[in-house]
C-alpha cells in the first residue's frame, strides 16, 4: 500500500495475482444455510461429509461371473460345481457360509463376494454346462473384487469443507444418506458500470451511446464464481452521483466497478474512492488486456452492516475494472474470481493453465503478460491453439468466438508454430 493514495502502483501479473490471493485468504466466508442435494451443484460446502460406514460396506464384485478360490485355478480349464447364485442386494447369509474347494458361486456385479472365495472370474472367461462351470483363465487373488473399506473407512472424510459441490461430491453426500447439505450463502457482489456514454440495455442508444454489456458479463461471471450479482444503476462520469453509488455498492460483500479507471480526464473512479479514504493495493498491472485494473478496500459505507460471524465489518473490498468489455471479462477471471470464491467459502484455487501447441506464429511487443482470445480445437493428440483475429479489447464478438485465452509471458516477442503454449480455458 502506498502513502499517497493517488500514486500509481503498477504490478506485474504475478505480483498482482499474489496480492489478490493474499487478501482472499484473509476473508471471512459467508454464513451457512441448508440446501437439498438437487440445489447443491456449484455451491460451496461448509461442513464435512464423513463416511457413515465402510465404502464399500462388503467385498464387492466388479463383474458378472463366478466367485471361486484362486487355488482351484492352478491349471485351466478348471471344472467347478456351481452351488448357488448371489445377486446385488442379496443378504450375505443367504448364500452358503463357506465355499469349499471345487465349488463356484454365480455372482453379479455389485454383489457381496462370499466368504471362502478370493477371486471373481468374469463370465466371458467361463463356459456353463448344467451345474458345472468351466473356467478358461487363471484368476489372481483379489481380481474383480473391491475389498470392504478399500475406498473409504467408516468415519473418514469424504468431502472437506470448502469444496465446490459437483457431480462426484454430491454423489458422495448421497451415498452417506445426506439429502441436504450446509453450504455458504452466496455473497452479494455489487456491480457498478460507469460512463457518460453507457445506457441501459432496454434504452435506444443515441448515435454515440453504448449499451451496458459489462454489468451482464460480470453478472454471469459472478454467478459462475458462486456469488449473487446486484446490479446498481449506471454511474455517470460525475463525482457526486458516482460517490453515492459507490457508497451503495460498499454495502455489498464485494464491489466491482467497470470503466473510469484509465488516464482520461473523466476517469473519476480512483479519485472518488480516494476521497472515501480507500486503500489501494494496486492501480494497474502489466497485462494486456486490462492494464488499468484497480484493487483495494474501503470502509464499508454503513458501519451497522452485519459483519461475519458477529464481528462488525470494517471494510469492503473493491475492484475497478477497465471498461473495455474484453478487459472487464479478462480481469474478472484473473483477479476478481478468487475473491468471490473466497467469500463464498471455497478453498483457494490455483489459476489453471493447460498447454497446447500453437498453430500459427504469434508476434507481440514484450513487456506485458498477454491473455488473448484464442480457439483451442482438435481432438486427442491433434489439438492446437490459435489466436482469434480481433479489433482489440472492445471486441466482444471475437471473444465470443474464443474458447480460451492464450497466455504470453512478458519476455516473449515471437512464438513459433508447434511450441506448447499456456492457455486458460474459458
Ligand atoms: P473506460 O474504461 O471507461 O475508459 O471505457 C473504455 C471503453 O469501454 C469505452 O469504449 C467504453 O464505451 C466501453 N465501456 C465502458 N463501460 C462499458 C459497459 N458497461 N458496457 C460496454 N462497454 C463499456
Ligand atoms: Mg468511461
Amino acid at each position: 500500500m502506498q502513502d499517497d493514495p493517488l500514486q500509481p502502483v503498477i504490478l506485474t501479473f504475478a505480483e498482482a495475482r499474489h496480492r489478490v490471493e493474499h487478501e482472499a485468504a484473509l476473508l471471512q466466508a459467508t454464513e451457512l444455510e441448508s440446501v437439498d442435494l438437487l440445489s447443491a451443484p456449484g455451491r460451496v460446502i461448509g461442513e464435512r461429509v464423513l463416511a457413515d460406514r465402510d465404502f464399500p460396506p462388503f467385498p464387492r464384485s466388479t463383474r458378472d461371473g463366478y466367485a471361486v478360490r484362486s487355488a482351484d485355478l492352478s491349471s485351466v480349464p478348471a471344472i467347478l460345481r456351481v452351488i448357488g447364485e448371489i445377486r446385488a442386494g442379496q443378504q450375505f447369509d443367504s448364500i452358503p457360509a463357506n465355499i469349499e474347494s471345487g465349488q463356484a458361486v454365480s455372482i453379479m456385479t455389485g454383489a457381496p463376494v462370499p466368504t471362502g472365495t478370493d477371486t471373481v472370474v468374469m463370465v466371458e472367461d467361463t463356459v456353463l454346462r448344467g451345474q458345472q462351470v468351466g473356467i478358461m483363465r487363471q484368476g489372481r487373488t483379489g481380481e474383480n473384487i473391491v475389498p470392504r473399506g478399500a475406498e473409504a473407512r467408516a468415519g473418514g472424510v469424504l468431502v472437506d469443507q470448502g469444496a465446490r459441490l459437483c457431480d462426484s461430491t454430491i454423489a458422495l453426500a448421497a451415498s452417506t444418506g445426506k439429502s441436504a447439505l450446509l453450504v455458504h450463502r452466496r455473497p452479494v457482489v455489487a456491480v457498478l458500470a460507469t460512463g457518460d456514454e453507457i445506457v441501459q440495455v432496454d434504452a435506444f442508444p443515441g448515435p454515440t451511446q453504448i449499451r451496458n454489456s459489462n454489468s451482464f458479463s460480470l453478472a454471469a461471471q459472478i454467478t459462475s464464481a458462486g456469488g449473487n450479482p446486484l446490479l446498481l444503476p449506471i454511474a455517470p462520469d460525475e463525482p457526486s452521483r458516482l460517490r453515492s453509488l459507490i457508497l451503495e455498492g460498499l454495502k455489498a460483500d464485494l464491489l466491482i466497478l467497470s470503466g473510469g479507471v484509465s488516464m482520461g480526464r473523466y476517469d473519476l473512479v480512483e479519485a472518488v474512492l480516494s476521497d472515501l479514504k480507500a486503500e489501494f493495493f494496486f492501480t494497474g498491472a502489466k497485462i494486456q488486456p486490462g492494464r488499468p485494473i484497480v484493487f483495494g478496500r474501503c470502509a464499508a459505507g454503513d458501519q451497522t452492516l452485519p459483519g461475519r460471524k458477529g464481528h462488525p465489518r470494517r471494510h469492503t473490498y473493491f475492484f475497478g475494472l477497465p471498461g473495455n468489455p474484453v478487459s472487464t471479462m479478462v480481469t474478472f477471471e484473473l483477479f476478481v474470481r478468487p475473491m468471490v470464491e473466497a467469500l463464498s467459502g471455497e478453498s483457494p484455487q490455483e489459476l489453471r493453465f493447460v498447454y497446447a501447441p500453437l498453430k500459427a506464429e504469434v508476434r507481440v511487443k514484450p513487456g506485458l503478460t498477454r491473455f488473448l482470445p484464442a480457439i483451442l480445437s482438435g481432438e486427442f493428440e491433434d489439438s492446437h491453439v490459435e489466436l482469434v483475429p480481433w479489433q482489440g479489447s472492445g471486441d466482444i464478438a471475437a471473444t465470443a468466438r474464443a474458447n480460451c485465452y492464450l497466455v504470453i509471458s512478458p519476455d516473449r516477442e515471437k512464438i513459433c508454430p508447434g511450441e506448447f503454449i499456456p492457455v486458460i480455458l474459458r
